[in-house]
């Protein structure tokens, strides 16, 4: 049985099939095609903007505690749905479902959580002019927002940008990648359960063309888009044409170094992490491993020992480690980046092929690789692969290996394993990336601010930081004497 992926515009699912284009949702692990996806028009667009219109200056005009309780009980919803949503979501990407179990589905829950408890704590400033005047800030929302997802983590980046910008009073119209439209649709649903009025969060299922409906639509003032550099800069492109806000969640091709007096067996676990989880298909993934010379053979080693032991395999096997990618088309382009990694003489110490084996053969299977004796200039080490693909490199200095670290256009996220207290906040301090993880890798708590520096984007999402990406300070300056004017009365 196949289903139906419309849209959902003020409150409701589209009618099926609709005005647009259609495409097969195909599931990356079998081959099979889960269902029809109903792509929007662009008078789809403006129904959900004029929706959103329509219900936002109520929206916003509820007290904060009314509008976090709605997130809080949308959280206790996903929660409860946990295996099913952790299932759909499988389906979609061809991640493991002990990952979608564990992280997807909790993590966009504890957004909403995070940002439903937030939404009572926004504040103003008082500012102090004297004793004949003060000002004060007011924070409003900027109205009609929109989200453009990747395919990566399809229900967390959707509950990352509605959460924010509702518990700010803004409308969020979310346009899921066309390639895994599911959990994006069920969040509109788990919403419209919990309370919130219909056009509030609209979806919009379709292609870049109608992403880019959204980033220049007259009528929408932000828009925060989670995918790659080429696609940013078309965004905001877009954008500029009418002056939106925007928040730029783009690629990455991090470093992961580890020093010399790092606990080894924490330093590869580290590194496992960083680049085999959700297949590699994370834009934060450390896949430049930076190993100290004198450490070099052991970690080696160890890496290739611990990455023979993961299971790729069936993403609905709790057992699986490592899933399916996206498509096959993206599996192609990994499958290519592992042959020039080859061919520009990086060691293949393990992995590099695609499975075939049994069932495997109907999906897109990449084994975990690893490349030893890697060289700056190599292609595998300059470009994101998005694909379980590990570089490994050594060097000698703090200062040699930080230099070439930061020389990438890309500053996501970087990772350093040291036991020198000094050394890991200097080399933190130092690193050109939005997110450092010392000791560890590719943990985003909702507290923390996420984002990245140089191509890798603009603006945070998480955290304190999100609730001023979607709202603008007022300053409301009160005079509390006579006006001050030099003409004559
Ligand atoms: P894409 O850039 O291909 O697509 C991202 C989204 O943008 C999709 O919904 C896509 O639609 C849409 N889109 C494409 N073209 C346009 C356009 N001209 N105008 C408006 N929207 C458009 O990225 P992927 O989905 O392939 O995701 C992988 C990339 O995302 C990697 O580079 C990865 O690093 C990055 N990423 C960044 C993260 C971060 O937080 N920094 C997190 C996760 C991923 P459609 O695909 O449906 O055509």
């Amino acid at each position: 049985m196949t289903t139906d992926y419309p849209s959902h515009i003020a409150g409701a699912r589209t009618a099926v099939p609709g005005a647009g284009d259609r495409s097969d949702n195909v599931n990356p692990a079998t081959g099979a095609v889960l269902g029809t996806i109903h792509h929007a028009t662009t008078a789809d667009v403006d129904a959900a903007v004029a929706a959103a219109q329509a219900a936002q200056p109520a929206w916003a005009a509820l007290t904060g505690a009314a509008r976090g309780r709605i997130l809080k009980r949308t959280a206790d919803i996903l929660r409860r749905d946990t295996a099913a949503l952790a299932r759909l979501e499988v389906l979609d990407t061809g991640k493991p479902i002990s990952e979608a179990l564990a992280v997807d589905v909790s993590s966009a829950a504890d957004c909403l959580e995070f940002f439903g408890g937030l939404a009572a704590a926004v504040q103003g400033e008082h500012i102090p002019l004297g004793s004949s005047a003060f000002a004060y800030t007011r924070r409003e929302p900027l109205g009609v927002c929109a989200g453009i997802g990747a395919w990566n983590y399809p229900l967390q980046i959707a509950a990352w940008k509605a959460a924010p910008a509702l518990a700010m009073g803004n409308a969020m119209i979310f346009k899921p990648s066309d390639m895994t439209p599911a959990t994006a649709l069920a969040l509109a649903e788990a919403f419209a359960e919990a309370g919130l009025p219909a056009g509030l969060y609209s979806v919009v299922q379709g292609d870049g063309r109608i992403g880019a409906a959204l980033a220049t639509h007259p009528d929408i003032a932000k828009v925060s888009v989670t995918g790659s550099v080429p696609t940013g800069h078309k965004v905001m492109a877009g954008a500029a044409e009418t002056l939106k806000h925007v928040t730029m969640e783009l690629g990455g091709k991090s470093a992961l170094i580890v020093f010399e007096d790092a606990d080894l067996e924490n330093a590869v676990a580290a590194a496992l992490m960083a680049n085999f989880y959700t297949q590699g298909e994370v834009c934060t993934n450390g896949t430049r491993v930076f190993v100290a010379e004198a450490l070099h053979d052991r970690f080696l080693a160890r890496l290739v020992e611990r990455t023979a032991k993961l299971v790729v395999g069936d993403p609905l096997d709790p057992a699986t480690h490592v899933g399916a990618l996206i498509s096959a088309a993206h599996m192609d382009k990994v499958l290519g980046f592992i042959e020039t990694g080859t061919r520009e003489g990086a060691e293949l110490a393990i992995g590099g092929k695609r499975r075939t084996d049994g069932a495997l053969a109907a999906g897109n299977f990449v084994e975990p690789t690893v490349f030893a004796r890697c060289r700056d200039g190599m292609t595998i080490v300059g470009e994101e692969i998005f694909g379980p693909v590990l570089s490994l490199l050594t060097f000698r200095e703090e200062a040699e290996v930080v230099a070439r670290a930061n020389a990438t256009p890309f500053g996501l996220a970087a990772g350093l394993m040291t036991r020198d207290l000094a050394r890991a906040h200097r080399v933190a301090a130092a690193l050109e990336a939005g997110v450092v993880w010392v000791n560890d890798y590719n943990l985003t708590p909702i507290e923390m601010p996420f984002g990245g520096v140089k191509r890798s984007g603009i603006g945070r999402e998480n955290g304190l930081a999100a609730l001023d990406a979607y709202s603008e300070r007022k300053s409301v300056y009160v005079s509390l004497g006579d006006v001050d004017c030099p003409y004559p009365t």
